[in-house]
């Protein structure tokens, strides 16, 4: 890359609808090449950057990421952290959430921007969403503040007009362009004739420490979602037949469980056998307060650790990294309880 006073950004491309085309066999959605896809989107060639292209070495629609996905998204980052200022990342929005706060823990420190978009209607449609998603995100990863550091050194999910905190998000829409809701965190930019960014919500960097990626994922983690009617066998063939290490569990309200005489056992057994099991509430708004009702006390009594105001793509991702580090149990449970990437409200 020529060293010139035009910012860089690297491009890359995981697949997902906005690089998909209609098979005509089928009539399925498919992905299609990278080459095929700057040949749809010329306007490309016509922004004030310099741009790499990169790909994953498999394009896939984005329900087949997989951790290891996301270890290869990671490389790719880090491996030319150095040559660019930004990275835009294209992924398909069935799991952008989960990618975009996996890669939120997974790359601690960053100060450059990492911006997630896609799209609900291919490029090639003309109605397509893709082309204002990905060019105003390659403006974001430009952007510059006063002092001449990146205006937002966070990994964002940038769609329909609005820049959010990517482990703050989940997709909510699969039919409108407005995909994606940030619910406990407030927008970090909106775009209109005008990108505003809000600059006080932004994280920063540590200065005194260097960036350092984390390739290290253990999976060993399950979601179990509680229900009235739920059933104590099946809880039991989920939780206690495997090697699971860590669990989130989706309660009600602010944190609150049935209290059957055989699930705050249950629970309290896992984590005494150093299972991590996070409370997070079934609600997209609001926090977790497990002292508040009886039935989040016996949670807490059970030593469930609060899962604050997270979203449960960031409490699955953040787990994974946490496992995949070697950390023992309590310190897993200290760093829960910690903001490690603006995830949670404490
Ligand atoms: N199934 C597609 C994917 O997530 C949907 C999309 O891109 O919007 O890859």
């Amino acid at each position: 890359m020529k060293h010139t006073s035009k910012p860089s950004i690297l491009i890359l491309y995981t697949g997902g609808t906005i690089g998909m085309v209609e098979n005509p066999q089928t009539g399925a959605l498919e992905n299609f090449g990278l080459e095929r896809f700057t040949q749809l989107f010329p306007e490309l060639n016509r922004q004030p950057y310099n741009i790499d292209y990169l790909t994953l070495e498999h394009p896939i629609d984005s329900s087949d990421m997989e951790p290891k996905n996301w270890v290869e998204i990671a490389r790719k980052i880090a491996d030319n952290y150095e040559r660019f200022d930004g990275f835009v990342v294209l992924h398909g929005t069935d799991t952008m959430a989960y990618t975009a706060s996996a890669l939120s823990f997974m790359l601690e420190n960053i100060a450059k921007p990492v911006i997630l978009t896609g799209s609900q209607l291919p490029i090639g449609k003309l109605r397509t969403d893709g082309k204002e998603n990905l060019l105003t995100s390659l403006e974001i990863a430009a952007a510059r503040n006063r002092s001449g550091g990146a205006m937002v050194p966070e990994v964002c999910i940038y769609f329909d007009s609005c820049l959010m905190r990517g482990n703050r998000t989940t997709k909510v829409n699969a039919e409108g362009f407005n995909a994606f809701r940030s619910y406990n965190f407030p927008p970090l930019a909106t775009a209109g004739i005008n990108i505003r960014f809000s600059p006080s919500l932004i994280r920063h960097p540590d200065p005194l420490r260097p960036f350092t990626p984390h390739f290290a994922l253990d999976d060993r983690v399950m979601l179990l979602t509680l229900f009235p009617g739920i059933r104590q066998e099946y809880v039991e063939a989920a939780l206690l037949t495997t090697d699971i290490k860590a669990l989130v569990l989706k309660t009600y309200g602010s944190g609150n469980a049935p209290q059957k005489p055989w699930l705050a056992p249950l629970l309290h057994q896992l984590s005494g056998r150093g299972v991590i099991i996070v409370n997070n509430t079934q609600c997209n708004e609001g926090a977790v307060e497990m002292a508040r009702y009886e039935t989040g006390l016996q949670l807490l009594q059970a030593g469930v650790v609060n899962g604050y105001d997270s979203t449960i793509e960031s409490s699955l991702t953040k787990l994974m990294l946490l496992l995949g580090s070697g950390l023992s149990p309590q310190e897993i449970t200290l760093r829960m309880n910690e903001s490690l990437a603006g995830e949670i409200t404490l």
